[in-house]
């Protein structure tokens, strides 16, 4: 099983990226950002929640988004393998993550992490906002927010997988082809039988 942990800071490129590797190694992809919007769409009691919490720029308590991977991972589990975009974003998370894969037998391959810097996230974001109309991409001020908890609280996971020897940093700054290229790269080292 490949299970991939696509990690970055909010404009990295995580679900574009996530795009590619699903369809080049025929992955599930889990993107809890996707999973929490479609909630949010469906106007259920979990979307409503969450939605006050991203509408900030916050992240959404680690009980609300475990728990909505786990019921992923039960109804995938003939799955080849995952990516998680946007999960795990804190050490609570990561932690609940390896549990769960633990306990399958089916552990984490690797951490790919998206390295960009920030003037240029900024910008993809608040680009990306005129195209989506994700509110959480329109605000300049929600948007430093979502920046500075990713430093806070989901950086460190960086030292998490490094001490498990999971940790791969790619450049995020270039064409999305020529990033694709060197994730793929990556991946294709950490499936390598040789
Ligand atoms: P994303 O689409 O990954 O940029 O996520 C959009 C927003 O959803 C984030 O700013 C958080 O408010 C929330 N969110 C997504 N994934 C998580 C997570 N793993 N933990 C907590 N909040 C999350």
């Amino acid at each position: 099983m490949l299970n991939l942990v696509l990690f970055g800071p909010p404009g990295a490129g995580k679900g574009t990226q996530a795009e590619f590797l699903t369809v080049s190694y025929q992955l599930i992809h889990l993107s809890t950002g996707d999973l929490l919007r479609s909630e949010i769409s469906g106007q259920t009691r979990l979307g409503l929640e969450a939605k006050s919490f991203m509408d900030k720029g916050e992240l959404v308590p680690d009980a609300v988004v475990i728990g909505m991977i786990k019921l992923k991972l039960e109804a995938h589990s003939e799955a080849r393998g995952f990516i998680f975009d946007g999960f795990p974003r804190t050490v609570e998370q990561a932690q609940a993550l390896d549990e769960m894969l633990n306990a399958g037998g089916m552990p984490i391959s690797g951490m790919l992490s998206l390295e960009v810097e920030r003037q240029e996230l900024i910008k993809r974001l608040l680009g990306r906002g005129m195209v989506s109309g994700r509110a959480d991409d329109q605000d300049q001020a929600v948007i430093e927010n979502r920046i500075n908890v990713y430093v806070e609280k989901t950086a460190p996971l960086i030292k998490y997988y490094e001490a498990q020897g999971k940790h791969f940093g790619i450049n995020g700054m270039g064409t999305i082809p020529e990033i694709a290229e060197r994730l793929k790269k990556t991946v294709d080292s950490l499936t390598c039988q040789c």
